[in-house]
């Protein structure tokens, strides 16, 4: 199922009131959901012990798929790093509490001050997605990771593509040397990364990719005389977006991935750390998306006009996405209608169900779209002069806590006010 039944026991009792005091739309998220897929996730993966002193397996937290301070702090609290691929999700991390080996850089395409942002407070773990950035980091960290993308060796999905039309990573043919390059840089401690898929519920997928990694640690390894310190096996884990998809099975990853390991360990007498950098599977059915139907239209369709539109939620108009919907109050029967639910901007593919079955939505009713935790808010834009809405955090003590305030008119001309500024050929640069 999509929302917990304890996230809606929580909310849902609450809800008519948060939306009197806040106003719609929001995004809320559950803190007690959020503390427990952290939790789980540590159980999953407690079997898997690390070569000396420290912990064999780490989450990094996808920054981008929640960039908001308070869900970091959480998540810090909770044991995560984080996994950062700009300036901006650079300095959220470091803002909860991040530093060095705390935070990836997982970047692509890299700027020079991108690199100079993540060398920065104390560093981080640089990732790098190519053998060219080898020689184009200003100063080579001791600690080094490079993204292998093994090319027509793996399936990809939909959202991420095929391996070898996917612009990420070091080929295979290229990898060596990319290590051997970093070595005489200067690197001494190595990582391996990977990511090859989004939103996938099939945990042997992961496995494969745990398999993969620790067969390429053993490569190249061997060929170079490294002892690998980490493997990540990127994010992805999906989750059930659709009442009938079977949830991802957590516990199995963590005792075939700790078998993974456990032979490795027997064949090089070492092992490398597990790390994952999941977004999604962390906090995406940990929110849903609040908002208010003020419009009903029937014209060859039935439409429900709610009072978010696409600015707050991309997934279902990006990539036909479903995103379950409840009505508040109202309980889904054999005599619902199939209707659209659409927001106001001006494209066609600003709807969030798409005849939809639904119980009869009556203007001021509240629609409760599952699932928006991760990839919701954060995938939000400023098209057609919409504004992205407010964020809220349940806490576990039941109260509510505003964590990001919606924008505003002034927000969407901020970039419009400056210093009248020009150039004319033949002036100096
Ligand atoms: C987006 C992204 C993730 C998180 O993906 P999820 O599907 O949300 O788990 C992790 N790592 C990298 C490099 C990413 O780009």
């Amino acid at each position: 199922m999509p929302m917990s039944a304890a996230f809606q026991a929580r909310l849902f009792p609450l809800l008519p009131q948060i939306a009197e005091h806040f106003g719609t739309p929001f995004h809320i998220y559950d803190e007690a959901g959020i503390r427990a897929t952290a939790r789980q996730l540590q159980a999953a993966f407690a079997g898997i012990s690390g070569s000396e002193s420290e912990s064999g397996f780490r989450e990094y937290f996808a920054v981008k798929a929640l960039p908001n301070p308070r869900i970091l702090a959480i998540l810090r609290e909770m044991g995560c790093g984080f996994d950062c691929s700009s300036i901006a999700e650079l300095r959220l991390a470091r803002a909860a509490g991040g530093r060095g080996e705390d935070i990836m850089f997982t970047s692509n395409n890299t700027a020079p001050e991108e690199f100079a942002a993540a060398a920065a407070e104390g560093g981080c773990i640089l990732n790098l997605d190519d053998l060219s950035l080898v020689a184009k980091v200003p100063e080579m960290p001791e600690l080094i990771c490079l993204r292998y993308n093994p090319g027509p060796a793996r399936d990809g999905n939909s959202i991420i593509g095929n391996p070898v039309e996917a612009k990420y990573g070091v080929a295979h043919h290229q990898l060596l040397d990319a290590f051997r390059a970093a070595q005489a840089r200067g690197a001494r401690r190595f990582g391996l990364h990977t990511m090859l898929a989004s939103n996938e519920r099939d945990y042997r997928y992961m496995v494969e990719t745990v398999k993969m990694l620790l067969d390429v640690v053993e490569w190249v390894g061997a060929a170079l005389s490294i002892r690998f310190e980490f493997i990540n096996m990127g994010g992805g884990l999906g989750i059930p977006y659709r009442p009938e998809d079977a949830p991802f099975d957590l516990a199995a990853l963590g005792v075939e991935a700790g078998a993974l390991l456990e032979q490795f360990f027997r064949r090089n007498a070492y092992v490398p750390r597990l790390c994952m950098e999941s977004g999604r599977y962390m906090t995406g059915p940990h929110g849903v998306l609040v908002t208010r139907a003020i419009n009903r239209k029937d014209t060859y369709r039935t439409f429900i006009g709610v009072d978010a539109c696409m600015s707050a939620l991309m997934r279902p108009g990006m990539y036909g996405a479903y995103h379950h919907i409840d009505v508040l109050g109202k309980t889904p029967g054999p005599d619902d209608l199939p209707v659209d639910v659409v927001g106001s901007l001006c494209e066609n593919n600003d709807k969030f169900a798409i005849q939809r079955p639904l119980p009869p939505v009556a203007d001021g009713d509240l629609l409760v779209i599952h699932d928006t935790g991760a990839h919701g808010s954060a995938m939000g834009f400023n098209y057609n002069g919409k504004l992205r809405p407010q964020e809220l955090l349940l806490r576990e003590d039941g109260g509510v806590e505003l964590i990001r305030r919606a924008e505003t008119v002034e927000d969407y001309f901020a970039t419009l006010n400056f210093a009248p500024r020009q150039w004319r050929p033949g002036q100096q640069i």
